[in-house]
């Protein structure tokens, strides 16, 4: 006998939610309370807790491509006769901080100087060399004016009256020893000539300078981001960034652990723009003899688009592009897209989709000014690093490295670029067809719709496995409070929904064009974090007695799939958690193949596909439950040909009772994660778009 006991109720609730998120008033925001309330057997107290589950989505990278005032190019440096290298000849950042680091707490300054900066730069360092090295990076002046004149066959610019008393780069002040002398041309007039200090002794040794600050700037005030940066001078060769800035949002910081790897990404990210993806640079790239991909003005500068405030890219970097896009009730629009055409970045993207016929690789069309044509289209590359908002894994693809080779400006080193799951192998439908186009023909085919998905995020909730099975995820289809835009209504029929209701579901990342897709998420008690969903993390380790699926978290662990609830059982007592799917399991790599182990009992997987019937007893109580193999292949270097499994593995012997088992009576507990028997619980899950 099964007595369930409980009463669901749900609201959607509009407006906000997550620290640390505002919503902008163009941004859509929406957010899922579910609550159960339970009623409880077996003598155990009753309480009501409400544990918060969010499926995280950082607010999209808004890139301020700088304004042509706020940039100098053309800076000319003297060539060094003899050009230091090191022996690996990597990229050499010079990283100064300015003041306002100094002036931060001890334990967020420690942070950003002694682990967060120095390991972002060293990655990039590694990953990137510069093809033509220039000498001393002696800045150029701003001026008092934003006016300056240039004089044919002379290198310099002059500013119009005087310099500006300090230069800046981004919101942070250059260092006096890093600047040129001024230049200024009186009346407006030549003669012009040099003025004040003589030139300082500049930035040796390096190729960038990137001038760090923790600024508590307006943009900090109104984007709750953790740090943005750009690139703040060109050099007059190659038009390749010399100096850039990188502005920590000082309350961003967070000094928590759990944060590090996250916001290790933002700044490596933020970087990277200032390096040379940004479409305030697209105008400049150059192609592998240095030879301009957009054609120049005699004073040497691409045409400026005065509607996009860019230096306008000619087709041989960006092209548009229409798709015929596949959407609800049969119908199919145009979708107009930009691609990346540059020929590494096309090689690349080629490869990863297996689709020969690509064109060149999306660039983002969603998210406003600053994240669209700044990033990598979401739905196709969902974790890369370069794409507009960081939901979860970021990797930094041979696809972004590709991109930063086709600047004309740097060498990639191929060995540094991280693995990059989503959309690989997927071929040309994937890449060029809408997300709705991709999920029937799977149907159709039977087959999986990973990367995408179609179960609504409702309780309970069911729990699947990140596309690189590595973390327990959910599938982040939602309703939203208006209509989708056409062009982004995917669904013909979701079940329990009523026909009407259709154009409001969606998958809730807008810069992915609403396509679903199962995202990792965390828990959160009274607002606080308490844990992810990732594997590979020992901490996330869930409690012993909310441990229904006898998981283990740690560096060896992946995501497995449940083929049924597990249940918890002890002399009359049967426990059974509602949100149920997936989980994280120990694997091992063996001779006779994969290896599953729950607790210090060990499973073979004699085939992708086959069923695991678990039956293991843990502190007093037992588990039981049913897992799925995964492929060898996915985790193995070795495996054997696949076989059909061993009777004797289906049919494993139940270990004994704890106590003499009576008639059962099966309690459903819709017991999350409260207490140590709390019942209840609510969720939350909320998205940022
Ligand atoms: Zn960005």
């Amino acid at each position: 006998m099964v007595t369930t006991l409980g009463k669901m109720a749900a609201e959607w609730g509009g407006g906000g939610c997550c620290s640390g998120s505002g919503p902008g008033p163009s941004r859509w925001s929406a957010s899922l309370w579910v609550r159960g309330v339970l009623l409880l057997l077996g003598g155990l107290p009753a309480s009501t807790t409400s544990v918060p589950v969010s499926v995280g989505t950082s607010p999209p990278c808004r890139h301020h491509v700088p304004s042509d005032t706020e940039v100098i190019n053309k800076v000319h440096l003297k060539t060094n006769h003899v050009v230091k290298r090191d022996v690996d000849e990597h990229l050499r950042i010079k990283t100064v901080y300015d003041k306002s680091i100094e002036e931060l707490l001890p334990e967020k300054r420690h942070l950003v100087k002694n682990k967060l900066f120095p390991q972002a730069i060293s990655y990039l360092e590694k990953t990137f060399q510069v093809r033509r090295p220039a000498g001393t990076i002696l800045l150029s002046r701003q001026c008092a004016t934003n006016q300056y004149l240039r004089k044919e066959n002379d290198p310099h610019r002059y500013c119009t009256g005087e310099c500006a008393p300090y230069t800046k780069c981004g919101p942070v002040i250059v260092p006096e020893e890093h600047l040129q002398q001024c230049r200024v041309c009186r009346g407006g007039k030549w003669p012009c000539g040099a003025v004040g200090v003589l030139d300082q002794e500049g930035v040796q040794d390096a190729d960038f300078v990137l001038y760090v600050g923790a600024l508590a700037t307006e943009r900090c005030r109104h984007e709750n981001i953790i740090s943005y940066a750009a690139y703040c001078q060109q050099e007059a060769k190659m038009d390749r960034p010399i100096a850039g800035y990188a502005n920590l949002c000082p309350n961003m910081i967070s000094t928590q652990p759990q944060e590090f790897i996250g916001m290790l990404s933002t700044v490596k990210h933020e970087i990277i723009h200032a390096l040379g993806f940004s479409a305030g640079l697209f105008a400049f790239y150059h192609d592998k003899d240095g030879n301009p991909l957009t054609s120049r003005f005699a004073d040497g500068l691409p045409p400026f688009n005065y509607s996009l405030g860019l230096y306008q890219w000619s087709d041989k970097v960006v092209r548009k592009v229409e798709r015929s896009w596949n959407v609800r009730d049969n119908k199919i629009v145009r979708h107009t897209v930009y691609l990346l055409v540059t020929p590494r970045v096309v090689d690349e993207a080629r490869k990863h989709f297996n689709c020969p016929i690509l064109e060149g690789m999306e660039l983002e069309n969603q998210g406003g000014m600053g994240t669209e044509l700044n990033h990598w289209e979401k739905r196709l590359l969902e974790n890369e690093a370069m794409t507009g908002s960081h939901t979860q894994n970021r990797v930094l693809s041979r696809i972004t490295l590709a991109l930063m080779e086709d600047t004309g400006w740097y060498k990639a080193n191929y060995s540094m670029a991280e693995k990059l799951d989503w959309g690989r192998g997927m071929g040309c439908d994937f890449v060029r067809k809408s997300c709705k186009f991709w999920i029937d023909q799977q149907r159709q085919k039977r087959q999986m719709l990973s990367p995408y998905c179609d179960t609504l995020r409702s309780n309970p909730l069911q729990l699947t496995c990140r596309q690189d099975q590595r973390a327990v995820a959910v599938c982040n289809l939602q309703k939203f409070p208006k209509p989708l835009p056409p062009e982004y209504q995917y669904f013909d029929e979701l079940s329990g929904i009523p026909a009407e209701d259709l154009p409001y579901y969606g998958g809730s990342v807008e810069i992915a064009d609403y396509c679903p897709f199962s995202q990792e998420f965390s828990w959160h008690l009274s607002g606080e974090y308490q844990r992810s969903s990732d594997c590979r993390i020992l901490e996330n380790q869930p409690e012993i007695f909310k441990n229904y699926g006898a998981e283990k978290y740690g560096p060896h662990s992946v995501c497995l799939i449940q083929k049924s609830a597990f249940i918890m059982e002890k002399c009359e007592r049967k426990l059974s958690y509602p949100d149920w799917g997936s989980g994280c399991y120990q694997i091992s790599c063996s001779l006779q193949g994969l290896m599953v182990w729950v607790q210090d009992t060990s499973y073979l997987c004699s085939r992708a596909g086959q069923v695991l019937p678990v039956s293991i007893q843990m502190n007093g109580w037992i588990h039981e439950g049913n897992l799925l193999c995964p492929s060898c292949w996915d985790f193995c270097e070795q495996c054997p040909p696949e076989t059909d499994p061993p009777v004797a593995n289906l049919t494993r012997a139940l270990p004994l009772d704890l106590c003499s088992r009576s008639s059962s009576l099966v309690v459903t507990l819709w017991l999350l994660l409260g207490n140590l028997f709390p019942l209840l619980a609510g969720f939350l899950l909320c998205v940022w778009h």
